[in-house]
This record gives C-alpha cells, structure tokens and sequence, in this order.
C-alpha cells in the first residue's frame, strides 16, 4: 500500500512541490545522488572507481515533453562521455539511459536516433551505454529501440524487470553470446495483467530469470541488493562454472555500500549505480518506496529541521 502510494506520488506535480520544498531536502537526497553537475558525478565515480568498483552514471531526467529537452539530454550525455574520456574513466564507467528522457514519449523514431548519438558518443569515449528500463508501457518500444541499436552497436545494455509476467521469456531472448543484460526486480507501479504484485512472486521470478542468464551465453548485470538473491546468484556462478569477469553485481549508489565493497574484495565485479543532476524528485521517490527504512530517514531529517 504504501510503496504504492509512494510510487503514484512520484508522478504527482503536488507532492514534487512539497517534496522539492522541505527542509534539508538536499542533504537527505545527496545520500542517494552523486550531485547536481557533472563535476559532482566524476568526482564520485574517480572515488567509487579508485575502491575496485565498476559505475553506471544516470543523467536525472525523464519524461522529457521536448524535443529542445531531448536534445539538451543527449548534448549533457555527450558532455558527460567526453569527460569520462578525459579523466581515463571510460573503461571503469558507462552510462545509463532512459528513452524518455531523449524524447520516447514523443516519437520513438526520435528516441532511437537520440540514442544512436549517445551511443557513437560512448563508443568515442571507449565505454558503453545501458537502456535503462522504465514504465510497462514502454517495455516493447524500448526492446524494439534495443534491437535497432545492437545492429550498430551490440554492446548496448538491456535491462529486464522480473516483476513482468514475461521477464523469463524476455530474458531468454536475450541470452545469446554477447548480449549485456541487467536484470533488476522493477521500480514502477505496474498492473496486475503485466506485473506479479506479490513480492515472493517477484523475487521467484528473479531467480528464473537469473537461472536463464548465468545459463546463457550472454553477460548477466544482477542489479539487486537482496542478499538471498546475491547468494543464489553465487551459487549459479559456481553451477555454471562462470569466471567473475562473465558476469557482475549492480548496486545503487548510496545502498548497501559495504555490500558492495565486499563483493569487490572478494574478486567479483560490482558496478555501482550513479544517478545525478537537478531532475531528482521521481528517483528519490522511487527509492523511498524501496524501503521504508528510507522513508523513516526521510521524514526524521525533514523533522530535525
Ligand atoms: P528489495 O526488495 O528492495 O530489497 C530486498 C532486500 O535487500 C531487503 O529486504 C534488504 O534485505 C536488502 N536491502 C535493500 N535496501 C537496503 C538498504 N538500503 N540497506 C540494507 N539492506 C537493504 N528498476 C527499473 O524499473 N528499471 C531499471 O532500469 C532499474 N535499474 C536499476 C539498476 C540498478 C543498478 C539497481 C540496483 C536497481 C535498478 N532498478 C531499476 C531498481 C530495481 O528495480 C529495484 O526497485 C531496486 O533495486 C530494489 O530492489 P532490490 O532488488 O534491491 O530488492
């Protein structure tokens, strides 16, 4: 009920407002975002990356209603790439990209060809790029998008929720030779007819799909912080004999950082999750409606104020 509530609120103008407007709203936020510029992200990614970690950096911003908006997001991603390049991060960090903020919800031949220039961006930048994956009704048009890219540039990221009904056969697909694959349990709020809505449900076909993955040929990205599922996930790498560099952990910046540090000692690949910039207010929503430990962090910050 309430990750519901707090999910629809995340699309809520009113609340945004509220939310925006509270005091020391920043400081709670700056636990779950790198910052507002792109000096703010490398400085966290040259930190994460000095510690053994891999990172993804999300440029904040979704449901773009522009194309003006699409394009400033693709010339910030191609800001943001170059500067990768120049500090020598490209072969630590990637970025991550969501299709609506590149114009998705306007057309999507549109988003395609935005993330095309993303795309030939990252490549210049000796790094890759992943798709991230947003509202069901997006699903098809952002594999559709997928395919179209892996044409040019196969190393393209997919990223399939297990909450949908279909994620197992969305991940069987996928699971061919070369073909990056981040499975996550999905953040948005989804209708019974395309989702599970019971948590077991989810977390059970997490496993299946994770099972097709680490079976396939592909390259699994387990994005999670639940640790039965990082336990079975190691268990699947051991089944099916795969070396660490087949296949890595994703964790979100801000969660579980000793987690993320022990997975890294222990000689596996983990790749943290690094969303930043000003267009914070429908991430953070989602990630209080995670957990509802985040949310009582929220509120007793907002309430020593
Ligand atoms: P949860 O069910 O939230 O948590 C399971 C367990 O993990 C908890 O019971 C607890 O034991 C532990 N845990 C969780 N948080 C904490 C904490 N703060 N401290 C201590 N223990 C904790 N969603 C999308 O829809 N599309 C995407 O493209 C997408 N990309 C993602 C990329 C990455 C790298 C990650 C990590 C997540 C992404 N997500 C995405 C979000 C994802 O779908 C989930 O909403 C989010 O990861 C929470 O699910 P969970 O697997 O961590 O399990």
């Amino acid at each position: 009920m309430l990750r519901q509530a707090l999910l629809v609120a995340s699309r809520s103008g009113g609340v945004r407002k509220i939310v925006e407007t509270a005091p020391g709203i920043r400081q709670v936020v700056r636990r779950f975002i790198a910052g507002e510029t792109i000096d703010d992200a490398l400085a966290v990614t040259q930190r994460l990356t000095a510690e053994n970690l891999l990172v993804t950096l999300d440029v904040l911003g979704e449901d773009t209603s522009s194309e003006r908006m699409a394009e400033q997001i693709v010339e910030h991603y191609t800001e943001l790439l170059k500067r990768l390049a120049d500090h020598g991060l490209g072969s630590r960090a990637e970025v991550s990209l969501k299709l609506t903020a590149v114009g998705q919800a306007l057309d999507e031949r549109l988003a395609l060809d935005n993330a095309r220039r993303v795309c030939t961006a990252a490549r210049s930048a000796g790094t890759t790029v992943t798709l991230d994956m947003e509202d069901h009704t997006t699903v098809e048009s952002t594999l559709r998008i997928l395919h179209e890219l892996r044409g040019d540039f196969p190393d393209v990221g997919a990223v399939i929720q297990s909450y949908l009904r279909r994620a197992e056969e969305y991940c069987a697909d996928l699971a061919y030779e070369g073909s990056r694959v981040r499975l996550c349990k999905g953040a948005y709020a989804a209708p019974e007819s395309v989702a599970f809505g019971d948590e077991d449900e989810v977390d059970k076909s997490y496993v299946r799909c994770m099972k097709v993955l680490m079976a396939g040929r592909g390259y699994p990205m387990l994005a999670t912080h639940d640790p039965r599922l990082i336990e079975i996930a190691g268990a699947l790498a051991v089944l099916h004999d795969r070396d660490p560099d087949t296949f890595e952990y994703q964790m979100l910046y801000g969660i579980r950082p000793q987690e993320q540090r022990r997975l890294a000692e222990q000689g596996d690949q983990v790749r943290v999750y690094v969303a930043y910039g000003s267009e914070w207010y429908g991430y953070f929503m989602r990630r209080l409606a995670e957990r509802p430990a985040n949310l009582a962090f929220f509120l007793r910050s907002v309430a020593s104020k």
